[in-house]
């Protein structure tokens, strides 16, 4: 059994879910996870906005015009009337469901319902189209077996025993098609993965199932060794160890969401990254083998913010940095970075929610500086700690970037830097030219 998940491009028109139809019809017996169409997701955020600004008509009008674009979708996707009439129905349900959400008013378990549609959509939609073309294939619901806790963290363990008697039941299907980002949460209502949460999905499920592999079908031939919407000629790394690719993930490349790789690794399941758009290309393979050492990509974190803690009698009083990073657990925010020195601690953090309440509590025992508008740029490889001078390599290609704090040594993954937002495309184009292009 493998897991094959396909991104919002891959989904994106009729006749990439067509192509996407032909891609896993090859007798092979997997789970299918999809996403939204492209915009989809955006579209509904949209909607969910307008209704938390009280702009009802805004709302069903945005709701309107996407209900619009799915009709035409289904009109080009099925030719056959039967098929034509279950799209249409579903379509028409779900634009309801929308509405009827819309009358509601906002809430965030209205937003987690409104948000869920587009994965939906696309499901019912491929699914119609597989049925219509004959392919033994069955939908699984994601809403029964897809749990989050109360701190919004998949429940591995829930997830297998509620997918089980779905696997069971649909023995006889070769391609078992389900909705990634959408889940339900300690009290049952909607909710989801955050953004790009269908990568997160995919690698939970193929835990959950015990898959040989999770391939994850996006519209790049794999991970590149730096983000190529920045960067020129980038190229696609043919392996990657766990480590490698977490850090990866968890520090910006947008092609995995940040924790997708931690289910994979617990449970020891490859994960195969390749191109929807061109099935030839061998993309990035990911396991827990090291091939080769050196820096492998680089990655970049943006709206982080950094916060200096300075304090007269900080670091000889041992205690302290307990008690600030106690006051980060209160607020349950997790910190990227840190970096000490004599007389102060800087350290970073992605979620601001929280902000006034950590600074309020800080300041009740040392002096608090807080920057917004920072990126944590990561260069990511199986670093060498007895090979000289790969810090510097780093530092050297940013000697024109004024750098706020350099991470080494907290892994052998990775070396982090912080910085300005401003210099990111900067910073990603020289560490290109002098890491990967020099040599
Ligand atoms: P999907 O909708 O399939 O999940 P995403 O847009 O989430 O696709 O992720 C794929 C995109 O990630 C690529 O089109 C590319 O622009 C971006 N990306 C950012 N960094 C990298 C990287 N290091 N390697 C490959 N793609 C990257
Ligand atoms: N549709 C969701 C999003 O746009 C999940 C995903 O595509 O992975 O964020
Ligand atoms: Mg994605």
């Amino acid at each position: 059994m493998i897991v094959q998940k396909f991104g919002g491009t891959s989904v994106g028109s009729p006749s990439n879910m067509q192509h996407v139809t032909s891609l896993v019809n090859d007798g092979n017996r997997k789970i299918v996870v999809l996403s939204a169409m492209s915009g989809t997701t955006n579209a509904l955020v949209e909607i969910s906005e307008a209704l938390k600004k009280g702009k009802i008509e805004s709302a069903k009008k945005k709701n309107k015009v996407l209900l619009d674009k799915y009709v035409k979708v289904a009109a080009v996707l099925l030719s056959k009337e039967e098929f034509k009439a279950k799209a249409a129905a579903y379509i028409a349900q779900i634009f309801e469901e929308i509405n009827a959400a819309i009358e509601q008013g906002y809430s965030i378990d209205i937003e987690g319902e409104i948000l869920s549609k587009g994965e939906l959509l696309s499901t019912h939609l491929v699914y119609f189209y597989q049925l219509q073309e004959g392919i033994n294939a069955a939908l699984i619901p994601a809403l029964e077996f897809m749990y989050i806790n109360e701190e919004g963290d998949p429940q591995i363990d829930v997830i297998k025993e509620r997918l089980k008697p779905f696997l069971e039941q649909h023995r006889d299907k070769n391609i078992l098609i389900t909705q990634g980002f959408i889940c339900r949460n300690h009290k049952e209502k909607v909710s989801n993965l955050k953004r790009g949460g269908s990568d997160y999905s995919a690698s939970l499920i193929g835990a959950a199932a015990n898959a040989d592999c999770i391939e994850i079908w996006t519209d790049i031939d794999g991970m590149h060794n730096n983000d190529p919407r920045y960067v020129e000629n980038t190229t696609p790394i043919r392996q990657l160890s766990f480590d490698e690719a977490a850090e990866l993930a968890y520090f910006g490349a947008k092609i995995l969401h940040p924790f997708c790789i931690f289910p994979a690794q617990e449970f020891n399941i490859p994960v195969l990254l390749k191109n929807t758009m061109d099935p030839a290309a061998e993309g990035t393979y990911i396991s827990k083998t090291i091939i080769s050492r050196g820096f492998k990509a680089v990655a970049a974190k943006d709206n982080i913010t950094a916060i200096k803690i300075k304090s007269s009698r900080m670091l000889m009083a041992y205690g302290f940095l307990k008690k600030v990073f106690e006051v980060f657990d209160c607020y349950r925010t997790p910190i990227d970075m840190i970096t000490t020195s004599e007389v102060a601690v800087s350290l970073t953090i992605d979620n601001d929610s929280e902000l006034e309440g950590i600074i309020k509590e800080l300041e009740t025992f040392a002096s608090i500086e807080v920057e917004s508008e920072q990126s944590i740029i990561c260069v990511v490889g199986t670093l060498v700690a007895d090979k000289h001078g790969m810090a510097a390599q780093v530092t050297e290609a940013l000697s024109s970037i004024p750098l706020r704090m350099i991470s080494y040594g907290g892994s052998d993954y990775n070396i982090s830097v912080l910085i300005r937002s401003e210099y990111k495309s900067e910073a990603l184009q020289l560490l290109h030219q002098h890491l990967f292009q020099n040599s």
